[in-house]
């Protein structure tokens, strides 16, 4: 006897777990629909509820209920939760290996109820298929989010969850087992209550990892120009401002180069204005292809760009930009014409290392287009 009673626990996870699920779904009416996940989430708390109320009416109500019913449920709720991970990370769910393995545990467990009735049999068969789904999880939040804050949480959550699981399960051929979930053995109790503190800090580190993906979308809308993806003009401002900066601080020469194609209008004229967008969008991953990963590429406007390039010196910025020239000339759609330039010792600030690559673009269309010129 432990003087907890696994009654109140399981009623107070439920209560908690019910909780958490009213958060996270109205987390997902008001995040972006973009963020997925976030539903089976809540769907996942609000079964567990059910799970928790069922189990702990056990003796007073039908076994099919108190018993058959809730297995299914808290083993339907981690199944979706597992599916909620995987949609939340662009993956797609594959449920059928997972509802026959979920069905056939249900099945063993209806057996070892009606026919050979065996509380340890269904507790074991119940641990390996959690052990399972966490397992799953667990891996899958690994590779794709061990990086993040939220990631390490549900990690270290599914860790213990795996644990305490395991301990559960080697412990059932060592400790004689109750007769149901009430059982108020030690090994029985701690379970359950360990794993009581694991729900709600799990559905927390959900909230964190959907918030975290809101931030980092919103961030990119803040920055991205929404047609071809490349930086803003606002956000090229301000990445040039600290690479001027950081090239003043460590005397290092970084070059900026201003593409503008020529004569889109006329592409648009001929073409229509969604082929002339189409064109745009191959424009930047055409350019991006030429590009190292430190270099920046933002459009400046309709079918104006900039690149950054730290650390490279005007010969070096000469090959790239006639090096995108080509490309765009070879290709069947329009050309560009191109002006860079490279920070001066003396102090440049952005508008005037803009102004030197603007003259420099301008002077590039003047004699001819399709040509790069350097100011
Ligand atoms: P130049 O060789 O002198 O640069 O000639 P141009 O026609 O490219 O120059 P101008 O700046 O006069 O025209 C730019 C055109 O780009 C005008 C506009 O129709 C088109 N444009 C600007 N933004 C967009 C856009 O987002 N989508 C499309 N399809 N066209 C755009
Ligand atoms: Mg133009
Ligand atoms: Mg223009």
């Amino acid at each position: 006897m432990t003087g907890i009673d696994p009654r109140t626990v399981l009623l107070l996870t439920g209560a908690l777990g019910g909780f958490m699920a009213v958060v996270l779904y109205m987390l997902r009416r008001n995040y972006p629909p973009a963020i997925k996940g976030i539903g089976e989430w809540a769907l996942s708390m609000a079964l567990g509820l059910v799970a928790g109320l069922l189990f702990t009416a056990v003796g007073k109500i039908p076994v099919l209920l108190s018993v058959t019913l809730p297995t299914i449920a808290y083993l339907a709720a981690a199944y979706i939760s597992f599916m909620g991970t995987q949609r939340f990370f662009g993956v797609v769910p594959k449920p059928l290996p997972w509802v026959i393995w979920i069905g056939l545990a249900v099945l063993g467990s209806t057996w070892f109820l009606f026919v050979d009735p065996s509380y340890s049999s269904r507790l074991r068969l119940n641990l390996v298929v959690m052990v399972s789904l966490f397992v799953a999880q667990g891996s899958l939040i690994f590779q794709r989010s061990r990086h993040s804050y939220a990631g390490r949480i549900a990690l270290i959550v599914l860790t213990i969850a795996t644990g305490i699981h395991l301990m559960r399960l080697v412990s059932t051929f060592f400790y004689p087992v109750g007769s149901n979930v009430m059982d108020p053995s030690i090994p029985s109790v701690v379970y359950i209550t360990v794993y009581s503190f694991l729900v709600p800090i799990g559905a927390i580190s959900q909230v964190i990892m959907a918030t975290e993906r809101l931030r980092t979308e919103l961030e990119h809308v803040a920055t991205h120009d929404s047609l071809t993806d490349a930086y803003t003009r606002r956000y090229m401002n301000e990445a040039c401002q600290r690479e001027l900066e950081r090239s003043a601080r460590h005397g290092r020469e970084m070059s900026l180069m201003l593409l503008d194609i020529d004569h889109f209008k006329s592409v648009n004229d001929t073409l229509g204005h969604q082929a002339g967008d189409r064109i745009l969008t191959e424009f930047v991953a055409g350019i991006r292809t030429q590009l190292r990963s430190a270099d920046l590429l933002g459009r400046f406007g309709g079918e104006e760009f900039v690149v950054i390039l730290p650390e490279t010196s005007p010969e070096v910025a000469m090959v790239v930009a006639e090096r995108i020239r080509s490309t765009m000339a070879d290709r069947a759609g329009p050309t560009v014409s191109i002006g860079i330039t490279t920070n001066q010792s003396g102090g440049d600030t952005v508008d005037s290392l803009l102004a030197r690559a603007d003259a420099a673009m301008y002077r590039a269309k003047a004699n001819g287009r399709n040509r790069v010129e350097v100011a």
